[in-house]
């Protein structure tokens, strides 16, 4: 036996009482008892989100709301401004190109960071984007964006600014309404601590504008369909209705803990692995590191592949590697959703003792106890 720890930025580690209400028997959706599910399940998310408007439910993963941000936005012939600096980045240009949208890209080189005068000084060049597409956390380097700086921008265009929070829900601060973000989307499986299998998104008016007069083909990722059903509590095709039970429970905790403390753990968590990273010698490959989720930089002479695959076949850990002209130079560690002060010991005491096999000069203990110098709490 190894004890098994999920340490990727998603899927994440479920807590055993969410585990509980996903294994409930099932009930039918078109009933009043589900009503009162999916309305306390959209008070939950609006709380979350930060927002006083609706929160729609999809049942696909995170990317199935990112698709519904770009064929119910759009029309042919549109234009959209896109921030690559990652692969979730990119994977916005590809889903506007799937539609034959054309796309202005800002490339950022991988670890860096957009800034908003950058998207400023776009829009003002071309009057004619008519949606910008950018990622909230990286997780494919470790980045988070300035979405409050980039939202303060956007809302002197016509263009809507949309964003991929999948990954930074939950984890880092999101101000949908007060920053005036248009379009958020996120999924199941990363900070709201449930498995794969949902998606969400929510729209301003001003996107709402847009939806209408949308002629880009879509049926299932209709977002008219599923608002009409949303306005009458209820959904335009059968929902996950278990994924959703377990949503019920998970949004609970959330609100019993605050989401004010459950973004200071992720920040605290964050910071403790860092200062672990860097007691190791180690650098961090995000300029600008979200508390999401850890990218560091393979040392110099060791093969990455082999870091994250150790930690799995070693020690039972999960975390992940880099992806596509990542792979082999960096990995990553989250601590995302339920997680907390000794999954970062966790980590960091399996990273020592991997790197010194591996024949790094590691001190054993010097990253735990640095990033104990930020967990401790009696201090
Ligand atoms: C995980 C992730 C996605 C993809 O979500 P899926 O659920 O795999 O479709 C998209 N964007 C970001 C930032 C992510 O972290």
């Amino acid at each position: 036996m190894k004890k098994q720890y999920l340490m990727a930025p998603g899927p994440t580690t479920i807590p055993e009482e969410v585990l509980a209400a996903e294994s409930y028997p099932i009930i039918h959706h078109r009933t009043p008892g589900f009503k009162k599910v999916l309305e306390e399940v959209g008070e939950g998310l609006r709380y979350v989100f930060q927002t006083q408007r609706d929160v729609y439910v999809h049942a696909s993963s995170g990317t199935g709301a990112m698709e519904m941000a770009v064929c119910n936005l759009l029309s042919k012939g549109d234009k959209a401004l896109v921030v690559q600096g990652g692969k979730f980045g990119e994977r916005w240009a590809e889903i506007c190109q799937a539609y034959g949208i054309e796309v202005v890209s800002i490339d950022i080189p991988y670890g860096d960071v957009v800034t908003p005068s950058m998207i400023g000084e776009t829009l003002k060049g071309d009057t004619s984007i008519k949606a910008v597409y950018t990622t909230h956390c990286e997780t494919s380097t470790g980045v988070v964006t300035d979405i409050e700086g980039i939202a303060e921008v956007v809302r002197d265009h016509s263009a809507v600014l949309v964003v991929d929070a999948i990954s930074g829900l939950g984890a880092e601060p999101l101000k949908t309404d007060e920053w005036g973000i248009d379009v958020v989307v996120a999924g199941s499986q990363k900070g709201l601590m449930i498995p794969p299998g949902l998606s969400f998104i929510s729209l301003s008016e001003k996107a709402w504008e847009l939806v209408k007069m949308s002629d880009l083909p879509k049926y299932y990722l209709s977002l008219m369909a599923l608002k009409e059903s949303w306005s009458k509590i209820d959904t335009p095709y059968t929902p996950a209705v278990s994924l959703i039970m377990a949503l019920q429970k998970s949004l609970e905790m959330i609100k019993k803990e605050g989401l004010e403390n459950v973004l200071s753990r992720h920040a605290r968590l964050a910071q403790a692995t860092r200062e672990g990273i860097l007691a190791l010698d180690l650098e961090l490959f995000a300029k600008r590191p979200a508390n999401n989720c850890t990218a560091v930089k393979v040392p110099e002479g060791i093969d990455g592949k082999v870091i994250p695959k150790r930690f799995r076949d070693e020690y039972g850990i999960t975390i992940a590697g880099g992806q596509g002209s990542m792979k082999g130079k960096i990995f990553r560690i989250a601590h995302l959703g339920y997680a907390d002060t000794f999954d970062v010991v966790v980590a960091i005491s399996a990273l020592e003792m991997i790197l010194l096999d591996l024949g790094c000069p590691i001190e054993l203990g010097k990253g735990v106890g640095a990033a104990e110098r930020v967990l401790r709490l009696g201090g």
